[in-house]
């Protein structure tokens, strides 16, 4: 045998396929319908105007000897390192120094990649549901043992649903890596700080890693949801935090991210911002000279305010979702800090029968929960990343709707 065989255990992921499928039959049998995308996890507004024009004066920078830019740094620009550790780390009081910042192309590389650093034996837990990245990278890995058909034997699910509060229990039985993702993908809900020093308390008494994913944080409105896992003290010798530029500064087609690896953070002897440094070395050679500056321009005052006006007119979309829901009489969560929310589908329906009573009685497209692991079954996401005029269109269908099937 000389292929990994561990690709072969994972149950083909047929969610977005399934969903593209069923819309395009919808709407070649109905070629006059107005059908509204609430499913993607894309966003929709271009990039801002700071971002562009960096974009521009660092292609023309290319244009000249003096200024041509070839290979990086493997760890990203020191101008773009410092910049997340004022921007996103020293804004808020939280100690992050640039040589602990990493720059990505992404954080489905970051968060696919992040595993590398462990040993094969090293037991997973993550919430559930769950953004299927954390759990395909582990299962190519081997590390998650078999899929029977709902669940890996080797991984540790944390259910999060209207029972707990969305709040996932601490493992129990041991385990030394801990996928946690606030706000959350599918979710849209938030840990709290006191949520959060648990966490960080069980893995500074157990020994775990956190890797805690913060691809929305620009989403978090006021001043009570942390927007850093370091905001923890003693978080900073138990975390990893990645960051992406994606949902807060429209850059899913540019691509650009972060991974804070602590200096403070060691296992067994070993120096994990050294351990990220090697790996990144030797399989990434930096993400496009002209992409970092892009990403440094969410920082300038003209490019923050910018980047704020798109996340808050998402914003908008997602509470007038939410409310769309909770007047409709469904419990909702998410969409307070977040461009998800999240539903149990009315009248005990199944994800995906829900999904086509949305798509043939509201021209609504959203998304299944139960693509998003064994807790989302009977659930629904709906995405805050659509023009303002589609959204009040989708509320006002779905004021219709709901009702009918509660
Ligand atoms: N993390 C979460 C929770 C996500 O939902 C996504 C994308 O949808 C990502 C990471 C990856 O984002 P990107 O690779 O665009 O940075």
């Amino acid at each position: 045998m000389i292929i990994n065989t561990h690709f072969g255990e994972i149950p083909q992921s047929y969610l977005f396929s399934e969903v593209a499928e069923r819309v395009r039959r919808y709407e070649a049998q109905h070629p006059d319908a107005a059908v509204l995308r609430l499913g993607i996890g894309d966003v929709t507004r271009p990039l801002a105007p700071a971002i562009i024009d960096a974009l521009h004066a660092a292609v023309d920078e290319q244009a000249t000897a003096s200024s041509f830019q070839g290979y990086g740094p493997e760890a990203g620009y020191a101008f773009l390192r410092e910049a997340i550790a004022a921007g996103e780390y020293g804004s808020i009081g939280v100690d992050v120094s640039a040589d602990e910042v990493f720059i990505g192309d992404g954080s489905k590389s970051d968060s696919a990649n992040v595993q590398e650093l462990f040993s094969l034996s090293a037991k997973v837990a993550v919430t559930d549901p769950v953004y299927p990245v954390y759990v395909d990278s582990n299962a190519m890995a081997g590390r998650l043992g078999t899929f029977d058909g709902e669940r890996w034997t080797g991984l540790t699910y944390l259910p999060c649903d209207d029972g707990n509060g969305y709040r996932p229990a601490l493992p129990a039985a041991p385990v030394e890596l801990i996928y946690l993702c606030s706000p959350n993908n599918p979710t849209g809900t938030t840990m709290s700080r006191t949520e959060l020093e648990t966490w960080v308390a069980y893995a500074r008494e157990t020994g775990a890693v956190i890797l805690f994913d913060v691809a929305y944080r620009a989403f978090i409105t006021g001043d009570e949801v942390p927007r850093s896992i370091y905001e923890i003290p003693g978080a900073d010798e138990v975390a990893i935090e990645l960051g992406s530029f994606s949902k807060t500064a429209g850059f899913t087609g540019l691509r650009c991210s972060w991974t804070v690896v602590p200096k403070k953070l060691r296992r067994d002897g070993a120096s994990l911002n050294a351990m990220w440094l090697r790996r990144q070395s030797t399989k990434f050679n930096g993400t496009p000279y002209i992409v970092q500056r892009a990403a440094e321009a969410v920082y300038s005052a003209a490019g923050s305010a910018q980047v704020q006006a798109d996340v808050d007119y998402y914003l908008a979309n997602a509470r007038l979702i939410r409310s769309t829901l909770e007047a409709a009489g469904l419990n909702a969560v998410g969409g307070e800090h977040s461009p998800y929310v999240w539903f149990r589908c009315p009248g005990g329906m199944d994800s995906w029968a829900f999904f086509d009573a949305l798509l043939e009685r509201a021209q609504i497209v959203g998304t299944p929960g139960v693509g998003f692991g064994p807790t989302g079954a009977g659930h629904f996401r709906l995405s805050a990343f659509n023009t303002a005029e589609a959204t009040q269109e989708a509320a006002e269908r779905l004021a219709r709707l709901i009702p009918t099937l509660v």
